[in-house]
C-alpha cells in the first residue's frame, strides 16, 4: 500500500517544501529562538536526499533509518536530533514493505512517543510534539474508521496544521524559545511549522 519509493518521496518532497519555506522558518525561529531553523532543516533534508540517492534504499524501513540517522549526524540545533529520532524510531517499528496505512499509523506513533521522550515534551509545550501528535491521532482515527490511506494523510496534514497554529497562544515549556517565558507567546513555533510541511508533503505524495 505505501512502498518503498512512496517514503523516498516523502523525503524528496519534504526536502522542496523546507527549502522553499526556509525563510520563514527562519523568521519563525528568529522571534522565539535563534533564527537557524530554516537553514538547520534545509541542509538536513538535502542531505537525506543525496543519502537516499547514493545508497538506494530495500524497503521503506531502510528510508526512514537512513533519514533518521542522517539528521542525527548531520544537523545541529535540537530540531536535527529530534526529528532524527522520530524516523529512525519508525524505521524500527514499521513493518515489512508493503507497509499498510495501520503499520505505517503504528510506526508514527512510535516515532512521536520517541521525541517526547527524547525531547521530554508533552502536547502543550510548544513544540513539534504540537503537530506531530494531532498528525498521530489523525492517522489512528482514519485506520479505526477504516479510511483509505489518501484520505488518513490529508486528515494528518490537515490535524498537524491546526496544531500548528495552535502553538501561537502557547508559552513555550521546551527548547530555546522557553527561555522567553510568556514572551514566547503569540508567535508560531518553527518545529510545529515544519512538522506541518513534512505532514503536507506526505499528503502531497499520496495524491
Ligand atoms: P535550536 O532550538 O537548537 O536552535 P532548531 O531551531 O532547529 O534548534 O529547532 C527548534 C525547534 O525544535 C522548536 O521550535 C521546537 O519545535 C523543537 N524543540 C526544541 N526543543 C524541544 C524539545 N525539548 N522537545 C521537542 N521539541 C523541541
Ligand atoms: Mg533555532
Amino acid at each position: 500500500m505505501m512502498d518503498t519509493d512512496l517514503f523516498v518521496a516523502w523525503f524528496e518532497e519534504s526536502a522542496r517544501l523546507i527549502r522553499r519555506e526556509r525563510d520563514r522558518l527562519t523568521r519563525l525561529d528568529a522571534a522565539i529562538g535563534d533564527a537557524d531553523h530554516g537553514t538547520n532543516l534545509d541542509r538536513g533534508f538535502s542531505e537525506v536526499c543525496k543519502a537516499l540517492a547514493d545508497d538506494p534504499p530495500g524497503s521503506a524501513a531502510e528510508v526512514l533509518t537512513t533519514a533518521g540517522v542522517t539528521l542525527i549526524r548531520r544537523v545541529g540545533g535540537a530540531a536535527g536530533p529530534l526529528y532524527g529520532s522520530v524516523f529512525r524510531q519508525m524505521g524500527r517499528a514499521l513493518p515489512e514493505s508493503p507497509v499498510t496505512l495501520a503499520g505505517f499509523a503504528a510506526a508514527f506513533e512510535e516515532g512521536v512517543v520517541a521525541v517526547e521522550r527524547l525531547g521530554k515534551a508533552a502536547l502543550g509545550d510548544k513544540t513539534m510534539v504540537d503537530a506531530l501528535a494531532p498528525a498521530s491521532r489523525a492517522l489512528s482515527l482514519a485506520v479505526r474508521d477504516g479510511v483509505g490511506v489518501r484520505r488518513a494523510v490529508e486528515q494528518a496534514a490537515h490535524a498537524a496544521r491546526e496544531g500548528a497554529k495552535s502553538t501561537i497562544p502557547m508559552q513555550a515549556k521546551r527548547g530555546r524559545a522557553s527561555y522567553l517565558g510568556p514572551r514566547s507567546i503569540g508567535h508560531e513555533d518553527p518545529g510545529a511549522a515544519s512538522a506541518a510541511l513534512l505532514l503536507e508533503a506526505l499528503a502531497s505524495v499520496v495524491e
